[in-house]
């Protein structure tokens, strides 16, 4: 069966992770976000997990052999069959070099950036909370769960995460733009890439999003 595959791409805060959310209720087809599984590996503590908490804990990437082969252990899973969403992979360009190699000729794949400038997104992620068991996204001040501090769906408190300081989140600007960013004219070039202007609304966000991944076509 022919898998459609959709990267997300787009700095720190500008809603990848909300919008994959949004897709997979749309395609019925899997969130992999290599940022919550390495938040995972971070808490068993083993010896793994402490090699990603020194790099996140940083802001810097963890390396690419890592996070390549968890990503390659999870999309032949059964549940990818139909495809998959990629919420914060590839970051570098041998991360997307790397992947190409796990993709198939029958795949469908869309790469979308979604746009948004770091200076108008700081405050969003200042004020994010995080649900620790499905990973939903809230906002105390644009997007709050209908009671305070606890998640809608898993009635769990809401947290912060570690790496959401003002130190550490213009750390990871600056990763994005020096290692993440140079993947925009990687994939613009193939043809499969889509941007979309990350700084409206999230629901106009997903209508645009929804154009682009509903389409048949490569
Ligand atoms: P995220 O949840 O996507 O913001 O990722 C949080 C952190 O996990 C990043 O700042 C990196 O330290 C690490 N990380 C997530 N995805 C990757 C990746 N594809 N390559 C390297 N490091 C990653």
């Amino acid at each position: 069966m022919a898998r459609k595959i959709v990267i997300l791409l787009g700095n720190p805060g500008a809603g990848k992770g909300t919008q994959a959310k949004e897709i997979v209720r749309r395609l019925k087809i899997p969130q992999i976000s290599t940022g919550d599984m390495l938040r995972e590996a971070m808490a068993r503590e083993n010896g793994l997990g402490k090699e990603v908490r020194k790099r996140m804990d940083s802001g810097f990437l963890v390396n690419d052999a890592t996070v390549n082969s968890i990503v390659a252990e999870r999309i032949v899973k059964e549940d990818c069959r139909s495809g998959f969403i990629l919420d914060g992979y590839p970051r570098t360009v041998p991360q997307a070099e790397t992947f190409q190699q796990y993709l198939d000729r029958t795949d469908r794949l869309f790469v979308i950036e979604i746009r948004a400038e770091h200076s108008n997104i700081l405050g969003r992620l200042v004020t994010r909370l995080m649900c620790p068991s499905c990973g939903e996204i809230y906002n105390s001040v644009s997007r709050k769960p209908s009671q305070e501090g606890s998640c809608d769906r898993c009635r769990l408190a809401l947290v912060r995460r570690s790496d959401d300081r003002e130190d550490l989140i213009l750390e990871r600007f600056r990763i994005y733009r020096e290692e993440t960013f140079p993947l925009v004219e990687h994939y613009r070039k193939t043809g499969c890439y889509h941007t979309v202007d990350g700084l409206r609304p999230i629901a106009e966000v997903s209508r645009d999003i929804r154009k682009i991944v509903d389409c048949e076509e490569r």
